[in-house]
């Protein structure tokens, strides 16, 4: 039995899309410790680094914002005022904003870190009561890719495999992931699992040699972009070389043919000539992949923060479709999640293209639907901004009142310049935040303070579609409250100055009332939980989705049938396109950007730990030896780097893991660690055509002394 006032609480990480889980002890009502949950069936006890630094970044000096802030114009500083006094001014300028321009004047930024119940709440004050779709995450940057992927091939937005397969595969193609950093706990599950079935062949194709790709058998360094090309050649070979699996592909698809007839045209050699690939390491892969009795693919934003992510999910999908590699022990597409609820996010419909249960805002029978569920007449009809697009809403004036919760959009969303000026034009901001020092701060006109992990309770979905409790483990500090509890305030305030029947839909007294109306609006749809309430996740513990019987499904379309209309997947003929921005004379180096192994975003929590700062202190571009002499940078030297929207100015490395003519800046510091507008200065806003993710993976860039 634990000594008096020792207690340990089950609860879940608050990074990735992992979705590990968490025993958080405390000791006199502080985080003493955080271990691995051997009970958790995500990780089983294990840990990555940012995961065992956690009781580190629980810190109360100066780190949090501990109350409400306002300031009446923007020429006056900031003061603290009292939270009752902050929920009403959100409340009257959001009935004055709506009364003034309509309800499409105001709009809402999330995270895809929120918990489920954050989000049900934000959506149905959105929708069901301020009367807008304008509500967006940043799981724009993330996931949508993956998702419009699945739901053109697969018909719905559901990641087939579970983590499981990672041990029973035989080929595991990892396409745009640095698992080994971004995913770590899963990276080092397959390093077990190919340690115990040496057999088993890895494939990475990743522009870098980064520490996942040392670990392949097989590294294919595509120029970045090239994803469709590269995967259409294989599909050719495993064609050419009688590789595919044509009962399936009769019995359960259709469209094969058309994109057939367009991987002809991807022979090995025209496939090298795009992506600087050698034809017979695309050969090799194709055989690897397609000779495998169990073949997976594991991917995430490589392939999705591209103006083509669409396609390259697509694309990849379909090896799989060719081959009949979905619905089975070690096999299948699986997207590996960046944040730790983009899932409970999407399944609460929390963001512009979506309604809760995974409905679809563009359906009438769906807005009726949703409406019904909520208790309201209605939804509206009008679009809504998209994350990239509600930025250019408020630079343009359409939008006027922004409410941003838990994310950074003054340092995380590309093209800097373009979004600060946004902020600063808007004519009210609301930022809903627990850490202090944040950039998006700067512009906030009321700052609400948030409760965080490991303060707040409700559910996550990882990526596997498993649903864990997340449980506070001490109170919030301050007036710090959770999510949305302050959402639900402001709502009930609002509803009494817009719509007083309409306070009712927000009587919830705590977040199971949250989760049982969530989980109601999943009745009936691929994704159905409806069964699961908090109580049977307490005595059963994480369970997956859907829900039937009692158990969660561990494998979807193990039975062959798709959601969609015929009942069978799709092939879409998809073609290569290049990348948005190409290289110039004056814009001569190709830069990505990704994470690095110890950092989260842009850093908020991961730089209170000093165990996690330790690793790399400060930013760097790096660059290959010869590009370093080509453009006369010393290691270690400042150098400016430059694209058409901005610039910054930081030291450089030399990386002989990147390719000639490319540059790499991690992802996750801002204007304070280096001159510019952090590495964001320099991205590209441009977006793929249906997910509206940007191509945060690809920007052309100059180099110089600084
Ligand atoms: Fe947390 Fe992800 Fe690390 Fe697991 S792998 S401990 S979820 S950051």
């Amino acid at each position: 039995e634990a000594p008096a006032g020792v207690r340990e609480v089950a609860s879940v990480c608050c990074y990735c899309g992992t979705g590990c889980g968490v025993l958080v002890e405390t000791r006199g009502g502080a985080v003493a410790r955080v271990r691995g949950d051997e009970r958790h069936p995500a990780n089983r006890g294990r840990l990555c680094s940012k995961g065992l630094a956690l009781a580190d970044t629980v810190r109360r000096d100066g780190a949090r914002v501990l109350s409400a802030q306002w300031r009446e114009t923007r020429a006056q500083p900031m003061r603290g005022i009292a939270l009752d006094r902050a929920l009403d001014i959100a409340a009257d300028r959001l009935a004055e904003t709506i009364a003034r321009h309509g309800p499409d004047a105001v709009g809402f930024y999330l995270s895809g870190q929120l918990l489920t119940e954050d989000y049900a709440v934000f959506n149905k004050l959105a929708r069901a009561l301020a009367g807008t779709n304008n509500i967006d995450t940043n799981s724009r940057l993330c996931m949508s890719s993956a998702v419009s992927g699945y739901k053109r091939t697969l018909g719905a937005d559901a990641p087939p495999a579970c983590y499981e397969d990672l041990d029973l595969a035989d080929t595991v193609l990892i396409a745009g992931s640095n698992m080994a950093y971004a995913h770590p706990v899963l990276f080092r599950r397959l390093e077990a699992a190919r340690a115990r079935r040496p057999g088993m062949k890895v494939i990475v194709a990743d522009p870098r040699r980064t520490d996942t790709a040392a670990f392949a058998d097989l590294h294919l360094p595509l120029a970045p972009g090239t994803d469709v090309a590269l995967f259409h050649a294989m599909l050719h070979v495993m064609d050419a070389e009688g590789l595919l699996d044509h009962g399936y592909i009769q019995c359960h698809t259709e469209g094969f043919e058309a994109l057939r007839a367009r991987a002809q045209r991807y022979t090995p050699q025209a496939a090298q000539a795009i992506c600087g690939v050698p034809a017979e390491d695309i050969i090799q892969a194709a055989r690897w992949f397609g000779r495998a009795g169990a073949a997976l693919s594991l991917y995430t934003m490589g392939l999705n923060q591209s103006t083509s992510g669409t396609d390259k999910n697509a694309a990849l999908i379909h090896l799989h479709l060719a081959t009949g590699q979905i619905g089975k022990p070690g096999a299948g597409p699986f997207s590996l999640t960046g944040q730790p609820n983009a899932m409970g996010g999407r399944e609460a419909g929390g963001m512009a293209t979506l309604l809760p249960g995974h409905r679809d805002p563009d359906s009438a029978a769906d807005r009726e639907e949703s409406a019904a569920l909520w208790g309201v007449d209605s939804l509206p009809r009008t679009p809504g901004a998209t994350a990239l697009d509600m930025f250019d809403a408020v630079g343009e004036g359409r939008i006027k009142l922004l409410w941003i919760a838990a994310t950074n959009p003054a340092q995380s969303l590309p093209d800097q310049a373009r979004v600060r000026a946004a902020l600063e034009r808007a004519e009210f901001v609301i930022v809903q935040e627990a850490f202090a020092g944040t950039e998006t701060l700067a512009y906030a006109d009321l700052v609400l303070p948030a409760a965080t992990w490991p303060e707040k309770s409700g559910t996550v979905t990882n990526s596997e579609r498993r649903i864990s409790r997340v449980r506070a483990a001490i109170d919030p500090p301050g007036d710090a409250q959770p999510d949305w509890r302050l959402a639900q305030a402001v709502a009930l305030r609002l509803a009494a100055r817009m719509a007083p029947d309409k306070a009712t839909l927000f009587a919830y007294r705590d977040e199971s009332d949250v989760f049982a109306e969530h989980a109601r609006t999943t009745a009936g749809r691929d994704l159905d939980y409806s069964a699961l309430d908090y109580a049977t996740l307490h005595a059963s513990g994480p369970q997956q989705w859907p829900y039937r019987d009692g158990q969660g499904v561990a494998r979807l379309y193990a039975d062959g049938v798709f959601p969609t209309p015929s009942g069978r997947a799709r092939f879409c003929d998809v073609d290569y396109r290049p990348v948005a921005e190409a290289v110039s004379p004056e814009f001569p180096l190709r830069l990505t950007t990704g994470r690095l192994r110890d950092h989260w975003h842009t850093m908020a929590r991961t730089s209170l730990a000093r165990a996690l700062t330790q690793h790399v202190e400060e930013p760097w571009v790096s660059m290959h030896p010869d590009d370093m002499r080509r453009f006369k940078l010393d290691p270690g030297a400042l150098a400016r780097l430059a694209s058409r929207r901005g610039s910054v100015v930081l030291p450089v490395q030399a990386d002989d893991s990147l390719r000639p003519g490319h540059a790499f800046l991690p992802m996750h510091w801002g204007s304070a660690y280096m001159a510019g507008q952090g590495v964001n200065a320099l991205t590209n806003p441009a977006a793929d055509p249906i997910s509206r993710q940007p191509e945060l993976k690809h920007s052309a860039v100059s180099a110089e002394p600084a």
